[in-house]
This record gives structure tokens, C-alpha cells and sequence, in this order.
């Protein structure tokens, strides 16, 4: 088995400090914040922006400045995202990586969500949109995340490598238990699915979040079957049950100590680089 690597989310787009008061918003604290998860063995940070008002936004003035206060203090390696979140239209979620970084997320399939206060709005992304954001990602030399979230956004995943619009490795983030309609609940057997109908390609790389309170579990089954994993407050604002997460840290601390204890290797920012194929210079 080689080694795995982690990702912290740090901030999400549908997270308050009013649920967790340790949420980092402003760009000292997500730099802050990334570094600290950086130290505890992190390789990739998935970034959210705020405004002032700790309002989402996809300002990419405000990644840039995130961008130059992580790369202050650590070669962690930066993935912006572009699924946004609410009230983002198609052109602002793209607009996040006018900042540059090494990586995006990209979105597959379309979903709606479920909780209050964002009931029955939509993460839209139709085949031509999610072409679109892909190629301008390949334009600019970032690696595309690709997020699927239930079996069918295969098909996404499928029609953008065979319009040749992303790169070998090709790079899958398996997103479960996230409560909005097309999303699939957090159990193994969810995640066993989605592994089993997963495109049967030699250059595929799966990471596994997991969403809510089997979190920590599954991301455990993740590490078990020799995949990488995400953690952090965007996906769990709790390290166990009724306990608020201190800080990301605190996460990634707990899922190196699991991995160690398995017997496995975390890779480095670098290391986790040469893995993903990811050569860019950023900023
Ligand atoms: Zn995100």
C-alpha cells in the first residue's frame, strides 16, 4: 500500500461561527488555521472565502489574499473551491481560481438542498457547465477535484474523460452523507457502492469525505481500504458527539494518529504533488 494523504476543509460555504464559534472566516484565521493542519500531517487545504461579514464569497481578491498568507507559512497544497455554495451564480463559483491555486473543486451532477436556511436551492451543474468549468481549469493548469456525490455523476466523470477535458490521474472525491436530494447517506454501504460503480480505470485516485456524524468512521473505512481522506469543519463541526471541534486541527490530529495505528504512510504536500501529477507554481 503507498502512502495516503489528507485534506482539511477548513470553512465550507453553509457553516457559521454561530454552530462552531471555532470556524475560521477571515483570511488570518484560514491561514492560521491551515497551517496549524499542515503541522498535523495535512497535504492539501480546501478553501471557502468569507466576506467581512463572514458572508460567502467568491471574491477572488479575498483567495488571493488567503492564497499569500498560507503560502507565508507552509507549501501546503491549496484547492479553492468552485462549488460555492447559495446564491452563487455558475460564473461566480468559477471565478475562485482567477486567484490561481494548485487545485479546484469541480462538481459533478446536479443536487438540491434540504436543510434550512437553504431549502430547495440548487447546486446546478449541468454536462455543459461542468465541461466548461473543466476546460478552464486545464487552461490555467489546475487540478480539478472531481466531487461525486451518488453513482449517476459517473456519467460526468465518464463524458469529461472521453471529451479529454481533464488529465491522467484522474482525481474523485466520493462525497457521502451530505442531507440534500441526491446525495447518498453515510454508511459503508454507501461508500462500497459508489467504489463498485466507480469508472473500473487504472489512473483513478479516490479521496472519501464524509459528511455529518459518520465522519470520523468512514473516513476510518476510507483509510482502511488504502484511500485518501478529507476532514474538517466544512464536513463535521464536532469532534464526538455534542463536542464542538476545537479547530481543524484537532481533526487532522485525530486521523494521522488512526492512520499511524493502521500501520500507514501520510504523504507530504510534495509527495502528495508527485501523486497527483500537480507541477504548478503558484504565486
Ligand atoms: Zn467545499
Amino acid at each position: 500500500m503507498g502512502k495516503i494523504f489528507i485534506t482539511a476543509a477548513l470553512t465550507g460555504g453553509l457553516i457559521t461561527k454561530a454552530q462552531n464559534p471555532n470556524l475560521p472566516e477571515q483570511p488570518d484565521e484560514i491561514a492560521e488555521d491551515a497551517h496549524r493542519c499542515f503541522n498535523e500531517g495535512a497535504a492539501i487545504v480546501h478553501l471557502h472565502a468569507r466576506d467581512k461579514n463572514g458572508k460567502l464569497s467568491s471574491d477572488p481578491k479575498i483567495y488571493k489574499e488567503i492564497h499569500e498568507r498560507i503560502r507565508a507559512k507552509c507549501d501546503i497544497i491549496i484547492q479553492d473551491t468552485t462549488g460555492g455554495g447559495p446564491h452563487l451564480s455558475l460564473d461566480e463559483r468559477l471565478s475562485s481560481i482567477e486567484a490561481n491555486p494548485e487545485m479546484a473543486s469541480l462538481n459533478m451532477g446536479t443536487m438540491t438542498r434540504l436543510l434550512e436556511p437553504y431549502k430547495g436551492t440548487m447546486q446546478i451543474n449541468p454536462p455543459w457547465e461542468i465541461e466548461r468549468f473543466a476546460k478552464t481549469m486545464s487552461e490555467k493548469g489546475i487540478k480539478p477535484e472531481m466531487e461525486v456525490y451518488n453513482p449517476s455523476m459517473f456519467v460526468d466523470v465518464n463524458n469529461l474523460i472521453e471529451r479529454n477535458l481533464i488529465k491522467k490521474p484522474y482525481y474523485i472525491n466520493l462525497v457521502i452523507g451530505i442531507r440534500f436530494q441526491g446525495g447518498l447517506p453515510g454508511t459503508p454501504k454507501s461508500l462500497l457502492m459508489m467504489l463498485d460503480q466507480a469508472p473500473a480505470l487504472r489512473d483513478v485516485i479516490f479521496n472519501v469525505t464524509a459528511i455529518g456524524k459518520t465522519q470520523i468512521q468512514l473516513t476510518t473505512l476510507a483509510m482502511v481500504l488504502g484511500l485518501n481522506l478529507r476532514v474538517g469543519m466544512e464536513d463535521n463541526i464536532y469532534y464526538s458527539k455534542g463536542v464542538l471541534a476545537k479547530s481543524n486541527a484537532q481533526l487532522v490530529a485525530r486521523s494521522v494518529r488512526i492512520a499511524r495505528e493502521l500501520g500507514l504512510e501520510i504523504a507530504s504536500p510534495q509527495e502528495t504533488r508527485e501523486i497527483l501529477g500537480i507541477s504548478k507554481n503558484t504565486q
